[in-house]
């Protein structure tokens, strides 16, 4: 994170003391969060919430529970989700929690013990106005119900828009499900638009058949772009005449989520599915993906970043020699937190929207946020990455120095 920020600021010349301010997070919380184990046992687990920005509004970010959740993890997520708040021009600033825990060996009792624990350590943290949680690693609906239902209890109200990716009982918005493939899929448009690439004439290879890759790889199929390579952690398949998605996505949801044993194509490694000669690969499955060790060897043109930094920054050089576009995760995977922030303006106004008015609304608000990065490019003469961090960076320092209360 520090390292493309520092490129961004010097290319840019970033005011000093903005520099400064931006570098380091605005407020860190660490907690101890006992809990009962079913065993009859204590626990204590350590948890955090780590708020970036809030220059440009309430802090938003999720919540992760994983054994690999350490302070500095948390503190750069915290500040990419700055960037990617500003840079989908919603009026947001960035957050990151988490609980140090696998939640693979918790039972639901003790799962939701602890995140009605974190809840109440950070009732006076979170806030409608103040820092909006959200789901991520290992969280999701279920634990966000809980989040409310914890909060709303300790406020004395109901309060649903405190969190985002709710369960749509509880206010819950129509279309997040797959707002972050179908903006990975609107963002490969755009850029395939520029590059003079005709979708109907074009190839894809998706990594990661979860909930971003399974949707980018339908919307792309269905915009005439034949997805050749799919993976998940189990399989990869590769067919050269497009596979079905739809049969894809089917075939996952009635095997536990997972693709292997899918008759679509042949079988071959996920190394190989990187490499494929295709026109487009989308890796939505797992950060460190594309290094130096398999950069040199991508045939793809285009790169659009479905997961949360896939691409080393070693390999962003080789692949900026290479002519490579890429577009950046900050960017490319924004539509999530956009329908996110769809959801919360719902539950504030208590109005809500039918899907297809989410969905048009999230296509646009991706086209526009692509534009923009793409006009800083063209400007400075950098990679879409760079110029997506000297667009975030420029908006949240023009937001700190006018408020000016430093
Ligand atoms: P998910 O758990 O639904 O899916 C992850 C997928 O990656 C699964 O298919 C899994 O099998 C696959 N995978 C894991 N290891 C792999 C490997 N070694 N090779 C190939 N595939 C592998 O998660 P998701 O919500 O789709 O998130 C994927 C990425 O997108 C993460 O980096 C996440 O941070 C990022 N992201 C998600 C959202 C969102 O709204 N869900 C928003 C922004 C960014």
């Amino acid at each position: 994170m520090i390292q493309r920020f520092d490129v961004a600021a010097n290319i840019m010349k970033l005011d000093e003391d903005v520099y400064e301010i931006m570098k380091s997070p605005a407020k860190q919380i660490e907690v101890s969060l006992p809990i009962k184990l079913d065993n009859g046992k204590t626990q204590v687990f350590e948890g955090y919430r780590i708020i970036h920005s809030t220059a440009l509004g309430p802090s938003k970010g999720g919540i992760r529970y994983s054994l690999d959740v350490n302070v500095h993890e948390v503190k750069a997520l915290a500040a990419w989700m700055t960037w990617k708040c500003a840079i989908a021009n919603i009026p947001y600033g960035g957050a990151k929690g988490g609980i140090t825990c696998n939640p693979a060996v918790m039972s639901t009792g003790e799962l939701e013990r602890l995140t009605r624990a974190y809840t109440g350590a950070m009732s006076d943290i979170f806030g409608v106005d103040k820092d909006i949680p959200a789901p991520d690693v290992n969280t999701g609906p279920r634990e966000m119900a809980w989040i409310v239902d914890e909060f709303s209890k300790i406020k004395g109200g109901f309060t649903p828009g405190i969190v985002t990716g709710k369960p749509l009982f509880l206010g819950g918005s129509l279309g997040r499900v797959e707002a972050t493939g179908r903006g990975v899929n609107t963002a490969t448009l755009a850029a395939m638009e520029k590059m003079k690439m005709n979708p109907k004439k074009s190839t894809a290879a998706v990594q990661g058949f979860g909930n971003v890759g399974s949707f980018a790889a339908k919307h792309m199929s269905d915009n005439g772009i034949k997805v050749l390579g799919i993976s998940d952690h189990t399989a990869a398949v590769y067919n050269a005449k497009g596979i079905d998605i739809v049969k894809a996505m089917a075939y996952r949801d009635a095997h536990k989520g997972i693709i292997k044993g899918f008759k679509g194509g042949e079988q071959i490694s996920g190394e190989e599915l990187l490499e494929l000669k295709v026109d487009i690969l989308a890796p939505c499955a797992l950060e460190n993906q594309i290094t130096d060790a398999n950069a040199g060897n991508i045939k793809a043109k285009l790169i659009v970043e479905g997961a949360n930094g896939p691409t080393t920054s070693a390999a962003d050089d080789i692949l900026r020699k290479k002519g490579v576009v890429l577009i950046p995760d900050i960017l490319a995977n924004g539509g999530g937190v956009t329908v996110s922030y769809f959801e919360w303006v719902q539950n504030r106004t208590g109005y809500y929207y039918r899907e297809e008015e989410i969905t048009r609304r999230a296509d646009s608000w991706m086209s526009k946020a692509f534009q923009n990065v793409w006009e800083v490019a063209q400007q400075h003469k950098v990679s879409m990455r760079i110029a997506a961090y000297i667009f975030a960076l420029n908006k949240v320092a023009i937001a700190i120095k006018s408020r000016g209360s430093f």
